[in-house]
This record gives structure tokens, sequence and C-alpha cells, in this order.
């Protein structure tokens, strides 16, 4: 087998028509949505909303990272106003975001790189945000893709855990699989992929504990005999109206 790559191409169509029918079928709470992509709605593809959305969100759950931001964008719509904020008020805001005092001080870094260098402007450009302090290449890609519509694939813990699983490829690190991506999964895919195996990630494939018995995409995982024994209800044999509450003995 060719480092990194499953000797058997996945079905990428498959994949991700069936993601989609079972995220159209998804509860339609506020949870289901990634955070970043609900701010993006809300500011209309404001870059600098998504960039700050996206630095927060870093170690941060969708609902913390949402009301953060909105509490922050409020008094800050752009890098001159945050800089003019007082720190100690920055991070009352960002609290209480995962290590929220370093966010504010790379936003305001940030801000000073955007008023000197790109005239307050989030640039348009892989390489230009990367060299942002606090900006890696999963905030870079959402920027890339949410703010300005440009092909990019984001790959955060989710997509490189299922990824990786699933036997679609062989990987280390998020960055090592978003470069296999780009390769191995088509353009058309790109922008799509980040939101439906975070979904997926959270709701079914999860860290611990994946549901396989109740997964749509079985059949184009490897891993799914493994997993399936390693959880107590192994055995158990899913119909078509069965949901994950069946499954968790709910109903
Ligand atoms: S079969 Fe199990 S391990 Fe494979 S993608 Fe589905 S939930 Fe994840």
């Amino acid at each position: 087998m060719k480092a990194g790559l499953s000797p058997c191409p996945p079905d990428w169509e498959a994949i991700v028509n069936a993601l989609e029918a079972w995220r159209d079928a998804f509860p339609k709470e506020a949870d289901s949505v990634p955070s970043v992509s609900t701010v993006a709605e809300r500011y209309r593809q404001d870059a600098w909303a998504v960039l700050l959305s996206t630095i927060l969100s870093l170690r941060t759950k969708d609902k913390v990272t949402l009301a953060a931001s909105k509490r922050l964008l409020e008094r800050a719509s752009g890098p001159a106003e945050f800089l003019a904020l007082p720190t100690e008020e920055a991070e009352r805001l960002a609290f209480p975001a995962g290590f929220y005092r370093t966010k504010v001080a790379n936003l305001q870094k940030i801000s000073r790189i955007l008023l000197e260098n790109y005239g307050g402007k989030v640039p348009a450009d892989m390489e230009a945000l990367l060299a942002l302090p606090g900006v890696g290449r999963k905030t870079a890609n959402l920027v890339l893709i949410e703010a300005f519509d440009m092909d990019g694939i984001c790959v955060d813990t989710h997509v490189h855990r299922i990824s990786n699983r699933a036997g679609w490829l062989e990987s280390k690190s998020p960055d090592e699989t978003e470069t296999i991506l780009r390769r191995i999964l088509p353009l058309k895919f790109w922008k799509r992929i980040n939101a439906l195996l975070v979904l997926y990630g959270q709701q079914v494939c999860r860290p611990r504990g994946q549901r396989c018995p109740l997964c749509i995409i079985a059949e184009h995982c490897e891993h799914k005999y493994a997993a399936t024994k390693q959880h107590p209800q192994s055995g158990f044999v899913p119909q078509a109206h069965d949901t994950l509450d069946t499954f968790n003995g709910k109903s």
C-alpha cells in the first residue's frame, strides 16, 4: 500500500450523498450547525467576523464560541474597533472560550497587522493568513471557504479521525490529512466535507463510543466490525426505523 492512501479509493459520491441525506433528516438544533458557519451566515461573509469566530472556536464548544463571537462583534466590528477595546473588556467578552486571554492577545496582534499591512482587511490568501499569530491551516481554510467562497478543505479533529478510522487514508496529523485529501477528494466536495463530518463525528462516529450499528457510511468504513464488537450492544442489528434514541435505549 502506498503510504497515506487507501488501496481502494473511497466512493466519495456515495459517502457525501449519504451524509447529506442523514444531515437533512437531523433535527435542526442550534448545536447542529458549526458555530463558524452560523457566524458567517449572520455577518454575511464578513471575513473579520469569520476570522475572530474561528480563532475563538479552537478548543471551545460551539455554543460558547457563538455567544462569545456575538458579544465581541457587537463591540468590535473590525480590527480598529478591536484594538480600541481595553484588554480587560475584550477578555471579559471572550470568556469562557478556552484560552480566552491568549486568543484576545492574538486578535490584538492580528488587528495591528491587518491595519498596518492590509488596510484593515483580512487577506484572501493562505500564506498571508498563516503568517498571522494563532492562525493554523484549519483557521486559514475556514476563513477562505466561509468568508471568500474559495476552495479549501478544513480538517479538524473529526475530519482527521473519521478519515483515518474509515481507512480512506493514513495520516499522523490533521495537516497531513488535509494534504492527502487535497489529492484524493474531488474538488466539488472540498467545502462540504467539514460540516458533514463534524456533525457526524459529534453524533455517530464519536471519538469514543462510535455508534457503528447505526452508521450510514459503514459500508465505506474498514473499522466497522472492530468498532461494533467493542460496543456493549454488539449484535444489535439496526432496522430502517431505528434512530439514535433506539440505540441509546430511549425508545
Ligand atoms: S462504521 Fe463506525 S467507525 Fe466506521 S465511520 Fe461508521 S461509526 Fe465510524
